[in-house]
């Protein structure tokens, strides 16, 4: 890999923000999970614990390494993974547990933590959709072994896909090290291009009434190989492409440098956001999250459960309004292929469940307080509260 000074950037930028040991960056965020599990040295057939309700790339990268995910129910009220079940969860093949801040909010991570000590499980954050969120007044991503973060579009911020890694133990990034020394590979000239014009036309064009518009020709373009996609379709079924573990070029460390220089405006406006959206939402007629314990989250989009999801996204999408479904299966997207991934339907009903009700608001800064009314105007008259 070739680093450029945008590169050392923006790994100083993510150390000193994190207080890490380590930072490394890839071509999205699960080529750092894929890093840290691999550092780990575990056996085929070790067990990797993780919230079923998740992105399929997660078990992705661990499935890849002859690994075995095994999936936790959510609890309905935080949307992480429910620290109650961790100690009925009978398996000693267990050697990591990837802890999920879902939308932002922190995981239960006293729990979580002290399971991991006792059972001797390396635990890992899943920060993709959480940046600057705190559990008991330390950030998020400051607890782990090591974190990893992603730059897609639609995360806390973007660096046009993208991935950064904040490692806590001076021997996991060692190995790290040494991992990326060997094998990872360098964007092509034709994939930075790409990601060059995707930034670029991005940043131009996708506003919160062109959204809708945007994504589905995202998603037609990027199947059509014409532009740097999200996941391959190897991925539905639990295989990796071959340029999988994919440096980050330098545009995409560029445009984090510049994300990171404004994050506290980010992250303040994220909180307004939320803010406006908590405070109305009861009198609209729709319950907002209550985390019950001490925590401060960050909502990279707020979660409002509702009975006909289906339709009213729809809904939304015929008028033009910008709302997001996340999760849309325990492994999303839709479409996934479970049992290829391992997991049996069934086995975690509250994920489920959520996956059919919860719809996300947006909160980055597009989202004026107007725009954020005319939301949850929207959702007042053509949702049904659950
Ligand atoms: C987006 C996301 C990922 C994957 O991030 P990529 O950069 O697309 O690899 C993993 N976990 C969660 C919870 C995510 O939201």
């Amino acid at each position: 890999m070739i680093y450029t000074e945008n590169h050392s950037q923006l790994i100083h930028q993510f150390r000193n923000y994190f207080s890490s040991q380590s930072a490394f960056l890839f071509s999205k965020g699960r080529v750092g999970l894929y890093a840290s599990i691999r550092a780990l040295n575990l056996a085929e057939g070790d067990v990797v614990l993780m919230p079923g309700y998740t992105c399929l790339v997660v078990p992705a990268a661990v499935m890849a390494q002859g690994l075995k995910p095994s999936y936790l129910d959510i609890d309905p009220v935080t949307y992480n993974l429910n620290p109650r079940l961790l100690d009925s969860y009978n398996s000693s093949n267990v050697r990591a547990l990837i802890v999920q801040h879902t939308y932002g909010v922190p995981c239960d991570m006293e729990a979580v933590l002290s399971w991991g000590k006792a059972n001797n499980a390396a635990v890992i954050e899943d920060c993709c959709l959480s940046f600057g969120s705190t559990y008991q007044d330390q950030l998020c991503g400051t607890f782990g072994l090591a974190s990893y973060f992603s730059g897609q579009w639609n995360k806390p911020f973007s660096t046009g896909l993208g991935g950064m890694l904040a490692v806590n133990q001076a021997e996991l990034a060692e190995q790290i090290q040494t991992i990326i020394d060997r094998e990872l590979i360098e964007p092509s000239l034709v994939y930075r291009l790409l990601v060059w014009i995707q930034i670029q036309l991005h940043e131009r064009l996708v506003t919160p009434s062109t959204f809708q518009l945007i994504m589905r020709l995202y998603r037609v373009v990027s199947k059509a190989g014409l532009a740097v996609g999200s996941s391959t379709s190897c991925e539905y079924r639990g295989k990796l492409h071959p340029n999988y573990f994919m440096g980050m070029t330098s545009a995409q460390a560029k445009k984090g440098v510049a994300e990171m220089l404004t994050i506290e405006a980010n992250l303040g406006h994220r909180r307004s956001i939320a803010g406006l959206y908590e405070s109305q939402l009861s009198d609209r007629g729709f319950a907002p999250v209550s985390v019950p314990y001490q925590a401060s989250p960050v909502y990279v989009c707020y979660p409002v459960r509702v009975k006909n999801k289906h339709d009213l996204l729809d809904q939304a999408q015929r008028k033009g309004v910008e709302i997001g479904s996340w999760f849309e299966s325990p492994l999303h997207p839709k479409g996934t292929d479970l049992a290829s991934l391992q997991y049996d339907i069934g086995s975690c009903p509250e994920a489920e469940t959520a996956a059919g009700q919860v719809i996300t608001l947006p909160t980055h800064r597009k989202i004026t307080p107007p725009i954020a009314e005319r939301i949850l105007d929207f959702i007042q008259h053509h949702a049904e509260p659950v």
